[in-house]
């Protein structure tokens, strides 16, 4: 086997260490809370059914959306973004950006797109040969064009985006209810660890380390999951939070932005019934996406130069939004000129998962 392909499959299990990690954690949890805290210390019959009850509601559905943020596949954009062969040679050929992003525009016209490079080039992925759709990035861990692209997790060995960023959330919510629910649980019998009011076994020392974990894992969770919950209210990804994206009026943050109860529904959909399920109910197909920009005639929006994002006059007014799809794309007809090209601004590490 050739030095690189057991590089690759060396990097490849190596990057299932934190999952087991995490599961190990988990595994263990499970053992010290049912058999060491609920069979062997607590006495009282109706708290142990009580506490044994909660604990497997709070664990199957931590470890449902777990597996599911793990085990979905990130989604990548359909066919229609690929150049045709035709195209793809005369790319190949060309050597002047610019002709290049002249191929690029004219296979692009008919593309539900409306963001740019920051230098105002149409965002093409020279790895997999595709045009991006608005959103997507190419994370270089997976080595793929992902959509609604968030971040690359070590802790689930997956990308978050537009496939599983509903179920990501949940397993945020669901972690953080599950320590609670332990380390207020183990909390009394904790207090009693130091009192030496406990029977003298080792399973007092299960007691002391689960709410030691718990408390820990909490706290770290709590903050990242609060950062989750500000993102979704405004509609935005992990990644364009550091770089906003381009539209032909320029950057906006906001882009994206149809108002918190619409954002909501974008991620969780429109049944609540199934919001606090790990199915995916997500709305749209991850390749087009509303906004409230396209529905605004783009003459009356303030240009704003790269440094100074858009502050449109309608931040706090809510518009009907539709589809790209269904609307006129604007960003690649009549006047845009696609001046520079530069290498594509977007290969996305991994790493911005390491609040815990
Ligand atoms: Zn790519
Ligand atoms: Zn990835």
């Amino acid at each position: 086997m050739a030095p690189s392909h057991v590089l690759k499959c060396c990097q490849k299990v190596l990057a299932w260490v934190p999952v087991a990690f995490i599961a190990l954690v988990v595994a263990w949890s499970y053992y010290a809370y049912v058999v060491e805290l609920c069979v062997f210390t607590i006495s009282s019959t109706a708290e142990k059914v009580v506490y044994l009850v909660v604990f497997h509601l709070s664990f199957v559905m931590f470890v449902w959306s777990y597996g599911k943020t793990i085990f979905t596949s990130p989604a990548t954009p359909s066919n229609e973004f690929c150049l045709s062969k035709a195209d793809k040679e005369q790319y190949e050929k060309e050597e002047r950006p610019e002709s290049q992003q002249e191929i690029l525009r004219r296979a692009a016209k008919d593309l539900p797109i409306y963001t740019t490079t920051a230098s105002r080039a149409i965002r093409y992925c020279d790895r997999c040969q595709l045009i991006k759709p608005d959103r997507c990035h190419h994370c270089s861990a997976c080595d793929v064009c992902v959509l609604k692209m968030d971040h690359h997790c070590p802790w689930v060995n997956n990308c978050v985006g537009f496939s599983n960023y509903k179920f990501f959330l949940l397993f945020l919510m669901y972690s953080l209810l599950y320590c609670l629910f332990v380390a207020a649980t183990v909390l009394q019998y904790f207090i009693k660890f130091w009192t030496n009011e406990l029977p003298d076994t080792h399973a007092k020392f299960h007691v002391l380390f689960l709410f030691f974990v718990a408390a820990m894992f909490f706290i770290s969770i709590l903050s990242l999951f609060s950062y989750h919950c500000w993102l979704v209210g405004k509609n935005r990804s992990t990644i364009e939070t550091f770089r906003a994206p381009t539209f032909r009026n320029g950057p906006d943050k906001n882009g994206f932005s149809l108002g918190c109860s619409k954002n909501l529904r974008e991620v969780f959909g429109d049944e609540k019934k199934y919001w606090l399920l790990p199915i995916f109910t997500s709305l749209g197909d991850g390749c087009n996406f509303p906004t409230r920009l396209v529905i605004m005639d783009p003459e009356q929006l303030t240009v704003s130069s790269q440094n100074e994002p858009a502050k449109s006059s309608v931040a706090n007014q809510s518009f009907p939004t539709r589809p790209l799809s269904e609307s006129q794309n604007r960003l690649l007809s009549g006047d845009c000129q696609w001046v520079e090209t530069g290498p594509e601004e977007e290969n996305v590490k991994s790493g911005f998962c390491n609040t815990f």
